[in-house]
């Protein structure tokens, strides 16, 4: 059988502890608690310890882990749920930053495909053949324009609905308003 577990905070320092969760009465007064899983039984229905916690922080185990095998608790996923906008990460430059050789000159040959070459621009990724576009170091400005996940900061594409990394749900804007 699968165990059931449970985490939350600790009122007394705010710390995660993870274990059996428990409601208890407690000197006439509800908690909730946790009772970590290596906990001693001893005769006389005494334990060792019992950990109070903050009931709003409860969060059972999915069963679930993400891909680096770090457990899911289902209260990450339900705060996950509620969509959030992309962070827009947009920045001009005067000028691109051409990738240099050694001796610091514009490294023609960072680009090479088939019988062209060009530079590089180690920023925002642009380049171009210097045989069949002469004119190419400033056809194209040098901007970032990039879409970020609210929750993990991961690269996204602006259509996304899921953050591909954390499962972040996305808010879009209805753009045909
Ligand atoms: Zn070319
Ligand atoms: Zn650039
Ligand atoms: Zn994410």
């Amino acid at each position: 059988m699968r165990e059931v577990l449970f985490r939350g905070k600790q009122i007394d320092n705010g710390d995660w502890i993870e274990g059996y969760y428990l409601k208890a009465d407690w000197n006439g007064k509800e908690i909730s608690a946790i009772i970590p899983q290596n906990t001693v039984l001893y005769s006389g229905n005494t334990i060792d310890s019992i950990i109070e916690i903050d009931p709003k922080t409860l969060c059972r185990y999915t069963g679930m882990n993400d891909k680096k095998g770090k457990w899911i608790w289902e209260n990450d996923i339900v705060s996950r749920m509620i969509p959030k906008p992309l962070i827009h990460k947009y920045e001009e430059y005067p000028e691109h930053q051409w990738r240099r050789t050694e001796d610091g000159e514009i490294d023609d040959g960072a680009m090479m495909y088939e019988n062209h070459n060009g530079p590089v621009c180690e920023r925002c990724g642009y380049t171009f053949c210097v045989f069949c576009d002469p004119n190419g170091y400033d056809k194209e400005p040098c901007v970032i324009d990039e879409y970020h996940c609210p929750e993990c900061n991961h690269l996204l594409d602006e259509k996304d609905r899921f953050c591909r990394y954390c499962g972040q749900a996305i808010l879009q804007e209805d753009k045909n308003r």
